[in-house]
């Protein structure tokens, strides 16, 4: 279990984290990259680096292969695989494993359960955590359901519902269907797209909430069973069903239902006897319902807000935990102070989310206190079109809601980036907007028109 020297597959922002946590432990570590990312932060910073292939994913960020014989050839004995890419892939964990490697996550069993939405929700609806009413294609018996069959359950929970992909994630691979007509055809797409995107053309249907938040919990546990919970996070603002902006704490939570919402999240991580960091996500409706949504079993994205407001390095906490340590945090040790947004700062036209890749031909980042920036690029950085379009994510942290928006208001306005388009000015209108200043805004927040 003990290890010294940790292969990083991943690239960006999160490459560097993972990075600087590691160092920080006094653990060597070899970075990896395409030919695309040769002039990257994250390979001149690191102790070691191997290039694994071309620019396209599958043949180096995804290619099991190549990432092995990496680890082989340098000697690493963990592998942390940061967020997307292979982070949830069971077979990838399973992998590492066999051959020796530490893999920096939880356990491939648990990767695998969570990593299929139905299987997911079924497990957790075991431990009692509470679901959106839901349709499977298959009955009870394993046998494909007739049309109309099908028809007659969608209609008992109602439409308008979401076809989701089993395998689905990054927000892609959902379809809202509003009445039975429009069923069947978008069945036809849902399970097409969802083969082409996630190889796999398993689907279901679920209760589609109008007005929802999406509010996370992030859990942390041990291989001992000890298993602490660190608060929620706000990811409502969304575009395409892609987090934009996130909070902590949530504007709409009051203290019981936070309570009851950490219940549920730890039962649901429980219930798969999870261990490393994770999150579950939950949806919250108009009534102040709340519905299990996925589990992501890896660090998040948004992983610095709750680090702002806890003190507590989940990254460094990530990789004790697969050290085999015990964890030392205890639930009541762990105390909340004032607020912290994260916004992702993309290389996107900010109206209309078209790609932006291009030279960064000037880079001036905001400082001071309370002002976080996790980044990966330079002036002279050449944002590549190959892979996800986020550039780096500005944090920050302030004693309340109000003084938090303000202090990233003004961090946005002092942060130059020429070269390529980004989301700084939408982050902008988003942080003057009575909806969201009001904290009463939900995930149709970016598609509907807005107040000036
Ligand atoms: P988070 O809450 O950490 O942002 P996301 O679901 O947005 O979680 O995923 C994190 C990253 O991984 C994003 O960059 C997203 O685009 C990518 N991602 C996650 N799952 C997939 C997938 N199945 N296919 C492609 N990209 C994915
Ligand atoms: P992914 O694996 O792609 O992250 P999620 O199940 O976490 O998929 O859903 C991503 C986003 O899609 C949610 O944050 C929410 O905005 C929206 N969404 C998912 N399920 C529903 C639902 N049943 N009703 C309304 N919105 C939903
Ligand atoms: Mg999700």
């Amino acid at each position: 279990m003990a290890f010294k020297k940790v292969l990083i597959a991943n690239r960006g922002e999160i490459a560097l984290r993972i990075q600087r946590a590691c160092h920080e432990l006094g653990l060597a570590t070899v970075c990896v990259y395409s030919t695309a990312d040769a002039e990257s932060l994250h390979v001149k910073f690191a102790d070691e680096s191997v290039c694994i292939g071309p620019p396209s994913p599958r043949e180096s960020y995804l290619n099991i292969h190549a990432l092995l014989s990496a680890a082989e050839v340098t000697g690493a004995d963990a592998v942390h695989p940061g967020y997307g890419f292979l982070s949830e892939n069971a077979q990838f964990a399973r992998a590492c494993q066999e051959m020796g490697l530490t893999f920096i996550g939880p356990s491939p069993d648990a990767i695998e359960r969570m990593g299929h939405k139905i299987v997911a929700k079924e497990t957790v609806h075991s431990a009692g955590v509470p679901l959106f009413p839901s349709v499977k294609l298959v009955d009870s018996k394993g046998k494909i359901r007739s049309e109309s069959d099908l028809k007659k359950k969608v209609e008992e929970i109602g439409y308008p519902v979401l076809i989701k992909a089993a395998m689905g994630g990054g927000g892609r691979g959902m379809k809202v269907v509003r009445s039975a007509e429009e069923l069947l055809r978008a069945l036809d797409v849902a399970r097409s797209e969802s083969k082409s995107a996630f190889g796999s053309e398993e689907v279901y249907i679920e209760k589609y909430c109008e007005q929802p938040r999406h509010i996370e919990f992030q859990i942390l546990a041990d291989q001992f069973g000890h298993m602490v919970h660190l608060g929620e996070r706000d990811c409502s603002i969304q575009r395409r069903h892609q987090k934009l902006l996130e909070e902590t704490p949530s504007p709409a939570l009051t203290p019981l239902l936070r309570e009851k919402m950490a219940a549920a999240s730890l039962a649901a991580a429980k219930a798969v006897n999870y261990f490393s960091v994770g999150t579950i996500e939950f949806i919250l409706d108009s009534d102040q319902k709340f519905y299990f949504l996925e589990m992501n079993t890896r660090i998040q994205v948004e992983h610095p807000v709750t680090e702002m407001v806890t003190g507590v390095d989940l990254v460094r906490e990530q990789i004790l935990v697969a050290l085999g340590e015990k964890l030392t945090l205890k639930q009541p040790d762990i105390k909340f102070s004032g607020h912290s947004i994260e916004c992702r700062i993309t290389a996107e036209d900010p109206k209309t989310f078209a790609p932006s890749p291009g030279r960064v031909t000037h880079f001036h980042p905001p400082m001071g206190k309370g002002v976080r920036l996790e980044s990966s690029f330079y002036s002279d950085y050449l944002v590549s079109p190959y892979y996800d379009s986020l550039l780096c994510k500005l944090i920050v942290h302030d004693e309340t809601r109000p003084l938090a928006i303000a202090r990233m208001r003004e961090a946005l306005k002092e942060f130059i980036i020429r070269g390529v388009k980004t989301t700084i000015p939408l982050h902008l209108e988003i942080l003057d907007s009575p909806d969201f200043i009001s904290g009463k805004y939900d995930t149709r927040y970016l598609s509907l028109p807005r107040a000036a």
